[in-house]
């Protein structure tokens, strides 16, 4: 079965149950971690700036807290739904113990098109949504953080709302605030800088030369631009980017801070181009070139051309980046990707079956769990930091992000090859380990059923 919209949760739960073979988990621990542990649905009344009225549907799931308290971002988009984010919230819960960070899974959203929503109106529903969850999360309890279409500055009026209900300022509720609010150094770019971590592993694994070695990135959103930008900036040939409304391509590489520029002044890719014709503009600078929102020039003069995200993803590439939403590597398009490494920074970008056509395949998928993982982990060092009520630099962030993703990359890595799975069975694997543990210090039936107390 092909993993659609509404079944995303399931398809999660399928592989918990593949994962679980090749773990050391307890029988009692398996049946808890198939279930989550909370859920609230609410609904955001928002007076729109014409004066009318609209109800909107959100949602915070708190999987599972065995390991701490729950933590996970909040995405606004139409597509939100509550199997979609019952997934993201378990696979939180696998991606905080893959990094051995102390915090369960969660994850919420709401179903909206941001980008139909005034200043304004954004700002009265994040905080409408905050009033609704305010006993449901907290920070000790459940800590929400930016996903898709929520910013720094989402967080810090969430965060606002929280203190002002509260009555007392309390930057620990959630994280990825900006700066000034109690947001982390390094933060910004920690999600794509794990990634790349991971990628500059596997480069001393696989002998990799950065200049030959192509990549194809879709998604052109927090995720994607920084590890397309530390990629570019390493000599990688970023050859392929996309975002909602399509990609651009060129063999020789693309020009990614001129890419990444034009994005966030127009907010479209493809207003890199003129007015109807492919234009040079993404890697801009070339001569004769007309586009008024070219402003970048660093003297390349070949052209790029357009490129479909379906298109994109089917790419001959040396490393496919999956940076955008879930279920885009599904059964009908796995046979035709030719990346034989996928490094997925998005949450979720391919489905079980797909899995297992790329393992036919050989193609090595450093899972979500692993690859995104450098969010979250900045993420609790951004949480230890307000609690503490004490910054570190960026250097001292972005160090010990470093540590983790290397230790973690290799135990999955060796763990693989020890056992003959793929990577993703090993990072779940990893991850089943240490919340079995936790859930076994508690106490499990070999314990409860063994007769009397002996200490
Ligand atoms: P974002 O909102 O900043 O960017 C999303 C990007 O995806 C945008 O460029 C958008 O145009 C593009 N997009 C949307 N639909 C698309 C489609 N159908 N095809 C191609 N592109 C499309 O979001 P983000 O924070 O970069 O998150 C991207 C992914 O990374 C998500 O799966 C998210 O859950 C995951 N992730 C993000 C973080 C983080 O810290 N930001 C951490 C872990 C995982």
């Amino acid at each position: 079965m092909t993993a659609g919209q509404n079944d995303t949760f399931s398809d999660a739960i399928r592989r918990l149950d593949r994962a679980a073979e090749f773990a050391e988990i307890d029988a009692e621990a398996l049946e808890k971690l198939r279930n989550p542990k909370s859920i609230l649905q609410v609904s955001i009344p928002l007076r729109m700036d014409d004066g009318s009225l609209r109800v909107f549907q959100g949602y915070r799931v708190r999987y599972n807290d065995t390991r701490g308290p729950t933590k996970g971002g909040i995405r606004f988009h139409p597509g939100v739904c509550l199997s979609e984010v019952k997934a993201l919230a378990f696979w939180m819960t696998c991606k905080c113990a893959v990094v051995s960070i102390p915090f369960g899974g969660g994850k919420g959203g709401i179903i909206v098109d941001p980008k139909q929503l005034s200043r304004t109106e954004l700002e009265r529903l994040s905080r409408g949504f905050i009033a609704q969850v305010a006993d449901f999360i907290g920070p000790e309890t459940d800590i929400p953080a930016p996903d898709v279409y929520t910013n720094a500055m989402i967080m810090g009026w969430m965060m606002d709302e929280y203190s002002k209900i509260r009555r007392q300022r309390t930057p620990a509720v959630i994280t990825g605030k900006p700066i000034p609010l109690g947001g982390s150094l390094g933060r910004d770019d920690a999600t794509g800088r794990g990634a790349y971590y991971c990628i500059k592993e596997l480069e001393k694994l696989k002998d990799w030369q950065p200049s030959d070695t192509r990549v194809a990135v879709q998604g052109f959103g927090n995720a994607g631009q920084h590890v397309s930008r530390l990629l570019h900036a390493d000599g990688y040939r970023v050859v392929a980017i996309s975002d909602s409304r399509g990609g651009v391509y060129h063999p020789d590489g693309l020009d990614i801070p001129c890419l990444i520029e034009t994005k966030n002044r127009t907010r479209r890719i493809d207003a890199v181009y003129c007015e109807g014709s492919v234009c040079d503009c993404p890697v801009c600078g070339s001569e004769g070139c007309q586009c008024e929102d070219c402003h970048c020039s660093d003297g390349h003069e070949a052209k790029s051309e357009k490129i479909s995200n379906a298109a994109l993803l089917e790419l001959d590439v040396d490393i496919l980046i999956p940076a955008a939403l879930e279920n885009q590597i599904t059964a009908n398009n796995a046979n035709q990707i030719k990346a034989p490494v996928i490094v997925e920074v998005a949450n979720g970008p391919t489905t079980s079956d797909a899995d297992e056509i790329l393992a036919e395949r050989n193609t090595l998928v450093v899972p979500d769990i692993l690859a995104n993982a450098g969010g979250v982990t900045v993420s609790y060092f951004e949480w230890v930091q307000n609690r503490a009520g004490y910054s570190w630099t960026e250097k001292e962030v972005q160090s010990r992000l470093r540590t983790i993703m290397t230790e973690e990359f290799h135990s999955i890595y060796d763990l693989m090859t020890a056992k003959g799975i793929e990577m993703r069975t090993a990072a779940y694997a990893h991850a089943l380990n240490r919340i079995s543990a936790a859930v076994e210090a508690l106490g499990t039936n070999k314990y409860f059923s063994n007769g009397l107390a002996s200490t």
